[in-house]
């Protein structure tokens, strides 16, 4: 009989069967038993008889592990299991002491158990009769939302156990560190930290998608519906490792002696360290150093009791188990209530959700409004007005939403983003992750626009300020840029307040002297494609020195000449291309090209190159600053001569400008001996080049 001819279900089972065993073989153990090839052929195969034969699919199919591309929702489920918080505890001798007090209240000697506390996103697998019927975030513990699909994509969760038990297993899915990293550079938007791209992950609508992140499980607790073997945690444990799933091997068992805990692990085969009671604190102590070499996240550890009966005795509070507490490291971060959630309009028509939180003190600062991003990531973080929330300083200074710490009492359910702009009231449409008012003349966006085409790092239009260009969008007089340079500032401001002759013969000087601003300033300015100074100068460098340059390359819809250009992917070229095929744009440049700016890049560069005195350096920069605000215009300067700059201090690191305020940088820097920079010392450093420069021969180069 050859293949053809053989029985498809048959076929079917045989292939799931050996593809199971290679997935685990190469998943879970990271021992391939197959070449690639071989395995995809296989699987190939498979889903080719599968869409043949769709009834005959299995529930636990191996396919499945690719995800698929049908839209899912995510239907909220309701728990069967308790999935309650920890309390928490933050010095090891509170933990210590909570231990003694638990042992007292049942007068019996008890062990525990610990765990590290991952970092990641709480989930419950429900098996019916063996076979994963459901994965369910944990939501607000009662309710969570179905995300089965997208958790079967995750290799190392068995789709059947090897025994036809009903069983809940809790456990965290995170995404290592390194991957993370890996992963950030590329997104959008990128995450505060493997949590929340974890969370993000699992809430995407594709499971394809998700099956393309290399997301992990590792699995702390099992449920047994009905009778069950089971008189320690330990075992517990054990049994979850023999069904196959992935166990975090670092935990520790203390007991009143070693050799007791000793005895106990190796009775149920865990690995694992056997401690006494006595090693407690030095344990602490050691993990908390050893946090940061860890391949993934932890925010502490976790402290249960053993012995099973003891729990049932203990019980539970109304919102914690009695027999468990989790000890948290201390981390910059901050507890607050979301009061409201406004939106903004951007100046490209992006809707950004910001949240009003209660003013808190957070990294030597006070924080009230948090930028949410977008709405997928406000449903990644299951945020609702009301709710307490979590919240860190990323990059030590743009304050992120971690996630939420307490769901509001009154009921408020997840928040959404509005149907219409809060702005001009025209339906808003989806672009991807983000939102976008389409109407180029809604007020918000004239506004966000005319603001950022003045501000300091664009076009840096002296008197010309925020309030400056409020007052003159309210009086219905600006309507988008190239107003700015046909208004007549006299006519317009002399009878209103607070503008004198002084102030109005300073903005009409200030716009007067803007017009003088290089080509690359303009086009940054302009906002096309969200190009950055960084993209101006590779676009200019590259020999594209006009507007028309770049016009041709639209016109043409040219994609491959913007990405022959080192550092320029195909997605910014094509937002580069869009952008400037916006016919409102198209309005803009032509209209402020009559009006005298600068839409080609001179001859003669407009700052002569300087010395490359930072070479071989790198800088992180830190805190806040008198003369350079925003601290960009510090990275800036750096740059300009040769030095490299980094977000983060690391062993790379040479140097650390350090503003005020500077917080853990500053003690990561004085730690790893980098040399440490303050505003005045480095605004020396700059003017010594100066000097030097003016002596030596100007060359006509640039360097990008
Ligand atoms: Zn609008």
């Amino acid at each position: 009989m050859n293949t053809d001819e053989q029985d498809p279900r048959q076929e079917i089972e045989n292939l799931s069967d050996l593809l199971r065993t290679y997935q685990r073989a190469y998943y879970v153990d990271a021992r391939p038993l197959v070449s690639d090839l071989e395995y995809d052929r296989l699987f190939d195969r498979l889903q080719e008889l599968e869409e043949a034969h769709p009834h005959l699919r299995l529930p636990d199919s191996p396919s499945q592990r690719v995800g698929s591309d049908l839209s899912s929702e995510f239907p909220e489920v309701e728990h069967t299991i308790p999935v309650l918080s920890l309390d928490k505890a933050y010095a090891s001798g509170e933990v210590s002491s909570w231990m003694i007090k638990t042992e007292a209240k049942v007068s019996q000697e008890l062990s525990f158990v610990v765990e590290e506390k991952m970092d990641g996103v709480s989930i419950v697998l429900y098996y019916e009769k063996g076979l994963l019927v459901r994965a369910v975030t944990r939501g607000n513990g009662m309710v969570g939302n179905d995300v089965t699909a997208n958790l079967k994509t995750i290799a190392s969760i068995p789709l059947r156990l090897p025994e036809e038990v009903d069983v809940a297993v809790r456990g965290e899915v995170f995404l290592p560190k390194e991957e993370f990293l890996e992963l950030n550079k590329r997104m959008e938007t990128p995450y505060a930290n493997p949590r929340n791209l974890a969370a993000g992950t699992i809430r995407r609508i594709k499971s394809s998608e998700v099956a393309k992140v290399p997301l992990r499980i590792y699995v702390y607790e099992g449920f047994w519906s009905g009778d069950h073997p089971f008189t320690d945690h330990i075992s517990i444990l054990s049994t979850l490792a023999s069904y196959g799933f992935s166990l975090n091997s670092n935990i520790a068992l203390f007991c009143k002696s070693r050799s007791d805990a000793l005895q106990r692990l190796e009775k149920a085969s865990l690995a694992g360290e056997a401690l006494s009671f006595a090693d407690f604190d030095s344990y602490v102590i050691k993990h908390t150093g050893q946090r940061s070499e860890l391949p993934y996240e932890i925010d502490g550890l976790v402290v249960k009791v053993n012995e099973l009966s003891v729990r049932e005795t203990l019980g539970y509070t109304e919102r914690h188990p009695r027999w468990a507490i989790a000890y948290k490291f201390e981390s910059p971060q901050a507890q607050t209530v979301v009061e409201n959630i406004d939106v903004q309009v951007g100046r490209t028509g992006r809707i950004t959700p910001v949240a009003r939180v209660a003013p808190v003190l957070v990294g030597g600062s006070t924080v009230s409004n948090i930028t949410l991003h977008n709405q997928p990531y406000i449903d990644m973080l299951e945020l609702a007005v009301g709710d307490i929330v979590e919240i860190s300083k990323r990059g030590d200074v743009i304050p992120a939403v971690e996630r939420v710490i307490e769901k509001n009492e009154k009921g408020n359910k997840v928040w959404k983003l509005p149907l219409l702009c809060p702005s001009c009231s025209t339906p808003l449409v989806i672009r991807g992750a983000h939102t976008f008012c389409p109407n180029v003349a809604c007020p918000d966006q004239v506004s966000s626009r005319l603001k950022f085409f003045a501000g300091k790092a664009q076009m840096d239009i002296d008197s010309f300020g925020p309030e400056t260009i409020t007052t003159l969008i309210d009086l219905g007089l600006l309507e988008d840029v190239p107003d700015i340079y046909t208004l007549d500032y006299e006519k317009a401001l002399s009878d209103t307040p607070g503008f004198g002759e002084k102030k109005i013969a300073a903005i009409k000087a200030g716009v007067e002297k803007s017009k003088g601003q290089s080509f690359r300033r303009v086009l940054v300015s302009l906002g096309i494609g969200e190009i950055g100074k960084k993209a101006a100068d590779l676009l200019v460098g590259s020999g594209l020195t006009s507007i028309d340059d770049l016009l041709e390359i639209a016109d043409k819809d040219d994609v491959e000449t913007l990405t022959t250009i080192k550092q320029i992917g195909p997605k910014s070229a094509r937002l580069l291309i869009d952008g400037l095929n916006d016919p409102a744009m198209r309005v803009r440049i032509a209209q402020l090209r009559k009006l005298g700016l600068q839409f080609e890049e001179a001859e003669a560069s407009e700052a002569p190159p300087l010395e490359q005195s930072f070479a071989s350096q790198t800088w992180c920069v830190t805190g806040s600053f008198v003369h350079f605000n925003p601290r960009t215009l510090a990275l800036e300067e750096i740059e300009k001569r040769g030095g490299r700059t980094t977000s983060s201090v690391t062993g790379k690191t040479t140097h650390l400008l350090a503003g005020s305020g500077a917080g853990s940088k500053l003690a990561q820097a004085t730690r790893l001996g980098v040399k440490i920079v303050n505003e005045e010392r480095f605004l020396t450093l700059l003017k010594e080049e100066k000097t030097n420069q003016k002596s030596e021969d100007v060359q006509g180069e640039f360097s990008f």
